[in-house]
């Protein structure tokens, strides 16, 4: 359902992404992996419409969106969850998850929130709580709950596992399997290598501006290149 042909993409002088070709397939979690600085957030600000693309396309069931605003993107169902969870800190929990649906998912409003809550009763019980004072396990489930809100027809992770503990990293990983199941197509941008390949379908590992490797999860989990550059085996 999502496309990427031959972008490019940087800032000023820099290019950072130099030709990236892949696809995510209904059903899918696809992991789009790398080190720290590769260009991670780069794609993404580009998938949700914030940095144009120099080059290439975007398709999503087959609608250009390279050159589309943030508000159709979202509006197409491509919701981004970004990084370093960012709520609202002053709002309180419920006002946070209504925001998610402010462009899409308006008109089921309270249908979303029951799920959003029904997904993570944890923020039930915290809905008149000020966001800012959740821990960051809860923020990351704010910011994921906050991206149901509009009804996405595919997800885009941008580094969940950010700052979490091993134990609630295992969580996040398990909750991002649970939504896949339940039909929702997943692109999962992270630098957690080998937690990443353990629930996606295929892979994409991100170097130098393009995808050094790709392939099925199980693959790439199994290359002894990867192990050796990633794992450290
Ligand atoms: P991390 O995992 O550390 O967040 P990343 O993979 O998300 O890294 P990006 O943030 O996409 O990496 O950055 C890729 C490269 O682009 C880096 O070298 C960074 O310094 C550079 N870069 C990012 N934003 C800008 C900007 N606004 N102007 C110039 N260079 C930038």
């Amino acid at each position: 359902m999502l496309e990427v042909r031959g972008l490019r993409a940087g800032y000023g002088a820099v290019e950072v992404l130099r030709g990236l070709d892949m696809a995510v397939a209904g059903g899918e979690i696809v992991a789009v992996l790398g080190a720290n600085g590769v260009g991670k957030t780069t794609l993404n600000k580009v998938l949700s419409g914030v940095l144009p693309a120099r080059e290439g396309e975007i398709r999503f069931d087959g609608a250009r969106l390279d050159g589309a605003t943030p508000a159709a993107i979202v509006e197409a169902g491509l919701i981004h969850v970004p990084e370093g969870r960012r709520i609202f800190p002053t709002m309180n929990v419920r006002e946070n998850l209504e925001l998610g649906s402010y462009r899409r998912g308006r008109s089921r409003r309270a249908a979303n929130l029951e799920r959003v809550f029904e997904t993570f009763p944890r923020l039930r019980e915290r809905a008149r709580q000020f966001a800012g004072t959740l821990s960051g396990g809860e923020q990351q489930m704010l910011a994921i709950g906050r991206g149901m809100m509009a009804e996405p027809r595919l997800l885009i992770l941008d580094e969940p596992s950010l700052g979490l503990s091993p134990l609630l990293v295992e969580e996040m990983f398990a909750l991002i399997q649970r939504l896949n199941a339940e039909g929702l197509p997943i692109l999962l941008v992270e630098q957690n290598v080998v937690q990443s390949l353990e629930i996606a379908t295929r892979g994409f590992i991100l170097e130098n501006g393009t995808f050094a490797m790709s392939g099925p999860a199980a693959t790439l989990r199994d290359d002894p290149e990867l192990r050796r550059i990633y794992l450290g085996l």
